[in-house]
């Protein structure tokens, strides 16, 4: 199976009853109405960036009306408007803004998934829901495993999840676990010695960036150290 592949198949699952009446619910009656004439895409996210890239992002899940409407991880929201901006000024995207998913952005060097791939109410998935998408993630692990050199997850849930599947997938997790904090860094073993750092960022929310929790330098940092 290759990332295409995985790409297609993630796009269809309908494997949590409720992220699907939500997602699909926003994206017919429970638009925003600024985007009311716009049609939405209200499916799973799939990852976004080239196969085989060295850095992987690891968000918590999609806007209901930001990447699930427009189709496109990180599209479409301020988070997004952040993220893109960052990666640009960091050399990994070809333009520091994110619209449309036909605005022509691409990235290089680095792939953007989530751990939940569905919008979920509130922006808080559900313990089963999670533990519903890992597999998704434990997938695109697989197949990022033989290029990989660093994950920067995007807040806790991200953090949380990776570790919770290189664990599962046989990786060598320092004990004990260690803990998400912006600029944390952990050093994880695959199975064939080779060692992968997660790097953990405050998630780039209205919540952080608003507050300043985050700031675009503290951004830029962390991204210097994938
Ligand atoms: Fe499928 Fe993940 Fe969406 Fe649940 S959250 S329906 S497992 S893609």
């Amino acid at each position: 199976q290759s990332t295409a592949e995985l790409d297609a198949m993630v796009t269809v699952c309908r494997a949590c009853p409720r992220l699907v009446d939500w997602r699909e619910s926003v994206a017919t009656t429970g638009r925003r109405a600024s985007f009311a004439d716009q049609p939405y895409w209200g499916r799973p996210a799939a990852g976004f960036g080239p196969a085989g890239a060295p850095v992987l992002v690891v968000g918590l899940a999609p806007a209901a009306n930001g990447a699930n409407r427009t189709g496109r991880m990180f599209t479409g929201d301020r988070s997004g408007d952040w993220i893109y901006a960052a990666l640009h000024r960091g050399g990994y995207a070809t333009q520091a803004a994110s619209d449309h998913a036909g605005d022509g952005l691409e990235l290089q060097g680095i792939r953007i998934v989530s751990a939940v791939r569905c919008a979920p109410p509130q922006n808080k998935p559900t313990t089963p829901e999670k533990a519903t998408c890992a597999p998704w993630l434990h997938r695109e692990l697989e197949l990022a495993v033989p290029t990989l050199r660093s994950i920067l997850a995007l807040g806790s849930i991200g953090w949380d999840a990776t570790l919770r599947t290189v664990r599962e997938m046989g990786w060598a997790v320092p004990r004990p676990k260690p803990k998400f904090g912006h600029g944390a860094i952990a050093e994880i073993v695959t199975p064939d010695g080779r060692t992968v750092r997660l790097v953990g960022s405050y998630h780039v929310s209205q919540q952080n960036t608003f507050t300043g929790k985050l700031t675009e330098a503290m951004l830029d940092q962390v991204i210097a150290t994938l």
